[in-house]
């Protein structure tokens, strides 16, 4: 992930690390040698340089205060106020990593939570006391800044700005936008009332397993279960007690997501939009067709997702085959895979994006830029975060699995894409979206993953690799697609004024899983519930389409970049490392347009589903091996 706490939730929710073996865990950080661990002397070399950058923010932040009613009087004073802007974020970002990161290479050291504090009440004072600039600057006409834009100063701006008018079209007048502020709590109810209900007061069941161990059916332990217990029995009961809780609230839950729903609806209607799915895609400037061409061609392209499922049957030798069958490794393969190593195979995978990425690569993971192992109160999990000007940072909590050494080829696909912005854009564009952002990583995926299968013969290892790759796919492009569809189904019956009931919800629910797996899963009638444990859904509706569009954009990628002619690949590489270096220079589908990908053709959708087809067919051919052997 890169810095969006909420898709890694996502990835836990549906691939299950399967190796639960982990390595020692340090317990103070000077055990640790330097080169695994970050250097944060290149942000600041101490904490009063820290001090001063937290002071300077608040003198830039008295200096744009200093334009207030005076920004329609010259370009000059736009001009002026937009690279204050500049200079308060690049600072911003120093103060605010230096201090994360410190704080998350140790959580339990309370100084550097209330350091950190002391920077995000810094940027909450910087959003109330520049609140004014976008109103005061919208009342420029249009006309005017479309002249002042033409000036080349204004460059790394324009496209900002261009946005922030566009967006206007969706902006009320005063009165009607103060009364719907009126209302900005009160929306967030219904998210408020679903994540009480899941988590502070949701009572899992203790269950029995056949070996005698009690059980609590909380996410964590229905996860394990699943993903690690060779008695399909006990996977029953876990899978039954874990759902029954959603069952048991069906109506509930239905009457919160009728009301995410309903409260999508008439913010969509207040803002003119004609359907709620525009009102959401708007903000990125994103076509309600590449919404739709994802869900439509999914739906139309199962066969490679049944063909998985029937194999998994067969492999397992299970008789009936249930959605809870679906997470139990195919091999028992455990091999531990050292940093030292996994840092070599990543670097060469990454051969077919050109000596220049490489080296700035190796350079990466040189020392001082990736904290890779765990120390007592680190935080868990890994991210990348960027600080302009310096150098991206990275966590890691590296554990020698096979799902680490993947981990480490994500995150410096992020770290690598900002790298590249960094260098090649100013910073106003410099951000990127995460519809790119995680093009990026999941690309570096892909060649890690067609480097690996060059390296081993082992069939078992093989199986595997094939097995980290389908789960990617099965989990996250066509699950999180289901997903979508499932959304957009029922913001539809909202809109036509119909009824949303639990039974309406189980309805389409259960139509989608027929589609989607046909009769590849035994029926279990309760699993039509699911939509009841998927707290995006709630929480950010139309967001996890992104998962998958992400797939499908690095699926098409990697497929240009590494077949046909070496001239075409060498195109494509060019433009998929443009697309790299253009940062949040344009709307991400002008980038992705750019780099060969256009999400409203069926084509794009495709590739990852073809890809799903010829992993499922090499999964069979390494079976059929092991079956020889
Ligand atoms: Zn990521």
């Amino acid at each position: 992930m890169k810095m969006f706490s909420f898709l890694i939730t996502a990835v836990l929710t549906f691939i299950f690390s399967t190796q639960l073996y982990s390595q020692k865990v340090y317990e103070t950080r000077d055990e640790i040698p330097a080169e695994y661990k970050w250097n944060l002397n290149d942000i600041y070399k101490n904490w009063d340089e820290w001090e001063a950058g937290l002071q300077k923010l608040q003198k830039i932040t008295d200096e744009i205060v200093g334009y207030q009613g005076k920004l329609k009087e010259s370009p000059d004073n736009l001009l002026k106020v937009e690279k204050l802007i500049d200079d308060w974020k690049i600072l911003a970002y120093k103060v605010y990593t230096f201090a994360l990161l410190t704080r998350d290479s140790d959580t339990r050291n309370q100084e550097m939570n209330a350091k950190l504090q002391q920077a995000q009440i810094m940027f909450s004072k910087f959003n109330t006391t520049t609140s004014w600039i976008n109103p005061e600057m919208l009342q420029i006409p249009w006309e005017t800044m479309k002249k002042w834009l033409e000036d080349s100063a204004f460059k790394p701006y324009r496209f900002g700005i261009e946005d922030l008018y566009r967006q206007q079209a969706h902006v009320l007048d005063e009165s009607k936008e103060t009364l719907l502020s009126y209302f900005a709590r009160f929306n967030q109810a219904p998210r408020d009332i679903y994540t009480n209900l899941s988590t502070a007061d949701v009572d899992f069941p203790t269950i029995t397993l056949s070996n005698g161990d009690k059980i609590q059916v909380t996410n964590g332990n229905y996860s394990r279960v699943l993903a690690t217990n060779y008695n399909q029995e006990d996977r029953k009961n876990t899978f039954e007690a874990h759902y029954g809780v959603y069952k048991a609230n069906e109506n509930t839950y239905a009457a919160i997501y009728n009301a995410v729903c309903q409260k999508d609806w008439s913010e969509a209607q207040a803002r003119n939009y004609k359907s709620c799915l525009e009102a959401q895609l708007d903000g990125n400037n994103i076509p309600v067709a590449v919404y739709e061409n994802l869900v439509n061609t999914v739906k139309a392209n199962t066969e490679p997702l049944k063909k998985y499922n029937i194999l998994r049957k067969k492999i397992l030798g299970l008789k009936e085959y249930h959605s809870y069958d679906g997470s139990i490794p195919l091999t028992d393969f455990n091999k531990t895979y050292p940093y030292e190593e996994a840092k070599k195979w990543v670097l060469a995978s990454v051969k077919p994006l050109g000596k220049d990425y490489q080296s700035k690569m190796e350079n990466a993971l040189k020392g001082g830029w990736i904290d890779v192992f765990e120390n007592k109160g680190k935080t868990s999990g890994a991210y990348s975060a960027g600080v302009y000007g310096v150098h991206p940072y990275m966590l890691m909590n590296y554990n020698e699995t096979l799902d680490n050494v993947f981990t480490l080829g994500h995150e410096l696909g992020h770290t690598m894409h900002t790298l590249l912005s960094d260098e090649n854009q100013p910073f106003a564009t410099s951000d990127y979206t995460i519809f790119v952002a995680e093009v990026a990583s999941t690309f570096n995926e892909d060649l890690l993953l067609d480097y690996l299968l060059t390296q081993t013969k082992d069939p078992k290892e093989r199986i595997n690799l094939l097995q980290q790759a389908i789960r990617g796919i099965t989990g996250t492009f066509y699950f999180q697609t289901l997903l979508a569809d499932f959304e957009l189904q029922v913001h539809k019956l909202v809109e036509e004024g119909k009824p949303v009931t639990a039974e309406v919800l189980n309805k389409i629910m259960d139509d989608l899983f027929t589609t989607y797996y046909g009769d590849t899963y035994s029926k279990d009638e309760i699993l039509d519930r699911v939509w009841a444990r998927i707290p995006h859904i709630y929480r950010t509706p139309f967001y996890v389409f992104q998962y998958a569009t992400c797939f499908a954009s690095s699926a098409k990628l990697h497929n240009d970049v590494t077949t046909g002619s070496e001239a075409d690949r060498e195109a494509a590489r060019e433009r998929y490392l443009n697309l790299l270096k253009s940062g949040g220079s344009d709307y991400p589908m002008e980038e992705l347009k750019k780099a060969g990908v256009d999400l409203t053709k069926p084509e794009t959708v495709n590739a990852v589903i073809n890809q799903l087809d010829k992993l499922v067919t090499q999964l069979d051919e390494e079976i059929n091996k092991l079956d020889k052997q």
